[in-house]
C-alpha cells in the first residue's frame, strides 16, 4: 500500500476484481422440484439448458449454479442448498427475483441473483420464491426481494427461467432499460 491507504493491486488481482464485480452469479434454486409434475420437470429442465444457453452468450458456465436438485443432464456447478452456496461464497450483495416481492428491480447490480426453480403448470406453487426468501432470513443470509414489472405489473413479465436470466443479464451488463429487456425476451 502507498502512504495514503491507497492499494495497489497486481494485474491479475485486477482482473479477479472487475470479474468479481462485473459478471454476477445466476443461481436457480431447485429445492422445490419434488412439488413438479412429470411434465413440469421436463420443462424445468429444458428452462435451465436454455438459461445456461442465455448465461454462456453474455459470461461463462461457471457463473451458473443450480442448487437444490442435480440434473445429470446439465454440467453446472451444482450445491445441495443454496445456503451452503451463499454461505461459502459470502457475497456483497444478493438478490432474489421474487413475483410477490414489495421491491422493484430496475437493473440493482449485485453479485448473485436468485432464480427459484420453479415451473407453473399445475398452479400449486404460488408464493413459493418468497419461501426460498424466508429460508435464508433464517439462515441469516442478507439479501434483497426484487420483482420485475412491466408498466407496473408483474403480468406480461415471461416467468421462464431463462426468459429471467436474460432479463437480469441485459439489464446489469448491457446496460438496457428494463422494459426494453423484458420487450426482447417476450
Ligand atoms: N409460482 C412462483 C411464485 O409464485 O413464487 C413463481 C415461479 S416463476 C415460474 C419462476 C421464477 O422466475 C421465480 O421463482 C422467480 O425467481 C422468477 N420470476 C418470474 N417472474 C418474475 C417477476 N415478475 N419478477 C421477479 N422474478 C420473477
Amino acid at each position: 500500500t502507498s502512504g495514503c491507504d491507497e492499494v495497489i493491486l497486481t494485474g491479475k488481482e485486477l482482473v479477479e476484481k472487475c470479474r468479481k464485480y462485473r459478471f454476477p452469479y445466476i443461481a436457480v434454486d431447485c429445492s422445490y422440484f419434488h412439488l413438479h409434475s412429470e411434465k413440469e420437470r421436463k420443462k424445468l429442465v429444458l428452462q435451465l439448458k436454455c438459461a445456461l444457453g442465455v448465461v454462456r452468450e453474455f459470461m461463462w458456465d461457471e457463473k451458473m449454479v443450480i442448487t437444490g436438485a442435480r440434473f445429470e443432464e446439465l454440467n453446472v456447478l451444482y450445491y445441495s442448498s443454496l445456503e451452503d452456496f451463499l454461505t461459502e461464497k459470502r457475497f456483497d450483495k444478493v438478490i432474489l427475483l421474487d413475483p410477490n416481492a414489495e421491491n422493484v428491480f430496475d437493473g440493482q447490480r449485485a453479485d448473485c441473483y436468485i432464480i427459484g426453480g420453479i415451473v407453473d403448470m399445475s398452479g400449486n406453487k404460488k408464493g413459493l420464491t418468497t419461501e426460498i426468501g424466508k429460508r435464508l432470513e433464517k439462515a441469516g443470509i442478507d439479501f434483497e426481494a426484487r420483482k420485475i414489472l412491466l408498466r407496473g405489473d408483474v403480468i406480461g413479465v415471461p416467468d421462464r427461467i431463462n426468459s429471467i436470466t436474460e432479463i437480469i443479464l441485459r439489464t446489469v451488463l448491457d446496460g438496457e432499460y428494463i422494459e426494453d429487456a423484458i420487450r426482447a425476451v417476450q
